[in-house]
């Protein structure tokens, strides 16, 4: 535990950076990193990162073998030459501490319609004591406080006593490769803090989470004959019902689940995005949906599969044509397993009594219907993983926003455990 001056110093340098903590955190808001365009934002923070003396790992997922090892998601139309990570490492100079991973995910869901926004997403807004933008909550400000966190550390006059990697990763909204990168190509710590916006809760356990795309085909007639062709977008409707019922009854069997009893309907099933058919009076011959479904923690990949695969199936026999013309199932995408973070570990434990200190409250801990990236961590590498970063709302929304009271606060929780986890030494 560090001594109070610590602490106090921490705060003072803390309240000593946030202006120039809110604008980089503009700054990173201001990139448009969704899926494909995380590059430049990559290539920012590698320049922020090296400025800070720290050594930079910028790589691409193309440069890294991943689809032999465990949590590895297949994708379709994806150019991984183009997915920038970015691992900085910060040397303890005679390490007698424990070691630490602070990752965070730079990459961003699509927008929407931007005319739904109160202000535009990539054009970040302070008012009021909240920080707009997209990704501004989900996690480009746990970003800002991985990172000023450590330069509170270093402005206070100390350095962590074990090494710390910084690794900012893309793919997390979609497969989870990036992190998995990192931990193909080598990283390890004895622990390792990803600063989701959890609003300074941990999360507990997490689902699992898979994405898969149907592929359904039509006859296209002329639609006066409509009844003589096959409908692909109707088919599409057909099917997404069937899984619709799948999911009601996999949330029946959730309520026996020790972890997720409380939840109503935790197994979510999204059909995301639709594509087909080519003309207003043609019965369309072809349709794609991509779909997100949830897999209970404790539930294998491969039944939650089979599931989908016995729904789609049983939505086919019923046409005449899909029996003879079975929709295609892909998966792209998601192919995550949940994780279930036992209590118990040190690290939670260093990490509550941090929050305790700064919060004054004890840390509480919820279960989550989405997936993070801890689960790599904790599930294939044994590395206990902990998920709990500031607050906001709007992940995933129109006006997504930081509470900036709160990021402030969090950096200096997060700044403390670091302090604790790796032990500190003076930089006089
Ligand atoms: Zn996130």
């Amino acid at each position: 535990m560090p001594d109070a001056t610590l602490l106090t110093k921490l705060e003072h340098v803390i309240a000593a950076n946030w202006t120039r903590q809110i604008a980089w955190l503009q700054e990173l808001v201001r990139f448009p990193s969704v899926r494909g365009q995380e590059g430049p934002c990559q290539d920012w923070i590698a320049r922020e990162f090296a400025g800070r003396g720290w050594s930079v790992d910028r790589y691409t997922l193309d440069e890294v073998a991943l689809d032999h090892l465990p949590g590895f998601s297949p994708v379709m139309d994806t150019d991984y030459s183009r997915a920038v990570q970015v691992v900085a490492t910060l040397r303890a100079p005679k390490p007698t501490g424990r070691s630490l991973i602070l990752q965070g995910h730079v990459d961003v869901v699509p927008t929407g319609p931007v005319d739904m926004w109160t202000y535009p997403p990539f054009d970040p807004v302070v008012r009021d004591g909240w920080l707009y933008g997209r990704g501004s909550h989900d996690m480009k400000q746990g970003v800002s406080a991985m990172v000023f966190a450590l330069d509170a550390l270093r402005d206070a006059g100390v350095a962590p006593a074990g090494d710390v990697y910084i690794e900012t990763v893309t793919e997390e909204e979609c497969t989870g490769n990036g992190a998995l990168s990192t931990l193909a190509r080598g990283y390890r710590a004895d622990a390792c803090l990803i600063p989701e916006p959890t609003g300074h809760v941990i999360t507990r356990v997490h689902v699992g989470v898979m994405w898969f795309r149907l592929r359904i085909r039509g006859v296209p007639v002329h639609v006066m004959m409509a009844q003589s062709g096959s409908n692909a977008i109707l088919s599409a409707f057909a099917i997404i019902q069937q899984l619709q019922a799948l999911t009601a009854k996999l949330n029946v069997a959730a309520k026996s689940h020790p972890m997720f009893a409380e939840i109503t309907d935790p197994i979510k099933f999204n059909p995301g995005v639709i594509k087909g058919g080519d003309w207003g009076s043609s019965t369309p011959s072809w349709c794609e949906v991509d779909c997100r479904i949830g897999v209970l923690e404790g539930t294998s990949l491969e039944i939650a599969r089979q599931q989908v695969l016995d729904a789609v199936a049983c939505a086919a026999k019923a046409d005449p044509f899909l029996s003879n013309n079975p929709p295609e199932v892909i998966w792209n995408g998601f192919q995550a397993d949940g994780y279930h973070l036992k209590p118990g570990t040190d690290a939670e434990a260093v990490l509550a009594q941090a929050h305790q200190q700064v919060y004054g409250t004890p840390l509480e801990a919820r279960n989550s219907t989405a997936v993070n990236d801890t689960r790599f961590y904790g599930l294939y590498y044994g590395i206990p993983a902990l998920c709990y970063g500031p607050g906001g709302v709007g992940a995933h929304a129109f006006d997504e926003r930081a509470n900036l009271e709160e990021l402030q606060r969090n950096t200096l929780a997060i700044a403390v455990f670091i302090a604790d986890w790796c032990g500190t030494v003076s930089l006089d």
